[in-house]
């Protein structure tokens, strides 16, 4: 956070650091409509991300077979620090 500009009109957009934090979310449906635009928008124009997004599916798909199992704090955090080791810093 932290690199937003002020003008409210702006379309918001994501580093890709911030779409992993979000992307859970997004994936739950839980995003206000401007925030899944962004999202959406970052995805159309990052194939790292869509990469990263479709990892993420089917992880979490993997998990949903289960039964009793959960997506838990240690597979995002895993997933993330994957992600992030892909994308030193932006
Ligand atoms: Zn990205």
């Amino acid at each position: 956070m932290g690199t937003e500009g002020k003008a409210g009109s702006v379309v918001k957009r994501f580093t890709c650091g911030e779409l992993v934090e979000v992307v859970t979310a997004y994936l739950d449906d839980a995003l206000d409509e401007p925030d899944r635009a962004a999202v959406e928008s970052h995805l159309a124009r990052c194939a790292d991300c869509g990469l990263y997004l479709d990892q993420f599916r089917a992880t979490v798909r993997a998990v949903a077979d289960q039964p009793g199992e959960q997506l838990s704090q240690p597979v995002r955090d895993r997933l993330m620090a994957a992600f992030k080791a892909r994308h030193p810093s932006s």
